[in-house]
């Protein structure tokens, strides 16, 4: 490949408040697109907009499904929103619906991050617990935030499958990850493999059978690489499987 991969990230709406009023926004940590910089990529943001998602997949070679909001239960057939559900925007759903279906039809790499694995989970006709603590477990705190770890260090471990996209992106079977996510994967979608679990037995990461390279993990890697170098794997996986695995000298 003589260019770069361009990996598309999908963004979180935000409201940014100014002197001359509140603007609505779309906005991404800026530790994802550092996160893909330092994997080999060029990261460009993909905002929500109607009914262009196969021209935008067309544009990039990997994708990354960021996090953010909960996705509009009706899209896993509940029509009554827990009260902790938040954070719909119609268009993101839709927009991240789209890319995936596409992602999943045309074989393009994708990394699927927090919100994104639930994305991706739904977008195959899986379900959520759209409360893990209240409808799954609280036997393990999933919202970091209120046990007062930093969002870099983690806060639970993760058992992966050995072989999987997620061992290999990591090199290893047991992580230490962050845990930022109150909703978690409930039954899962068509062709999508559990290979990584949390103590309480939560999947936390699934790769979709069949498809060139399509991982989604529950934690947010892009949060700790600068801090745990081995946090960059998924990131350094991705930008390979579209380039190729770098050769190995000998
Ligand atoms: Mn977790």
């Amino acid at each position: 490949m003589s260019h770069k991969p361009v990996i598309g990230i999908t963004p979180s709406p935000t409201a940014l408040e100014r002197p001359h009023g509140v603007f609505n926004t779309y906005g991404i940590a800026d530790t994802y697109t550092t996160a893909v910089e330092a994997a080999g990529g060029v990261p460009v943001i993909l905002p929500p907009q109607d009914g262009n998602a196969a021209q935008l997949a067309g544009l990039v070679d990997g994708l990354l499904i960021s996090g953010g909001g909960d996705i509009d239960p009706i899209h896993y057939g509940e029509q009554e929103r827990h009260p902790t559900t938040g954070g719909i925007h119609a268009g993101r759903d839709q927009l991240e619906f789209g890319l995936l279906r596409e992602a999943i039809d045309r074989g393009i790499p994708t990394l699927c991050i927090c919100r994104g694995i639930q994305v991706l989970n739904v977008v195959l006709g899986g379900t959520l617990y759209q409360d893990v603590a209240d409808l799954y477990s609280a036997e393990l705190e999933h919202r970091q935030y209120k046990t007062g770890i930093e969002r870099h260090d983690p806060s639970h471990s993760v058992t992966a499958t050995e072989g999987s996209l997620l061992a290999r992106a990591y090199g290893a079977t047991e992580l230490q990850v962050n845990s930022f996510h109150h909703q978690g994967l409930k039954d899962l979608g068509d062709g999508l493999a559990p290979i990584g679990w949390s103590p309480d037995g939560l999947v936390e990461a699934v790769e979709l059978t069949g498809h060139p390279w399509l991982l989604g993990v529950q934690w947010h890697p892009e949060m700790m690489y600068a801090a745990h170098s081995e946090h960059l794997g998924p990131f350094q996986a991705l930008v390979e499987a579209i380039v190729g695995a770098p050769a190995v000298a000998g």
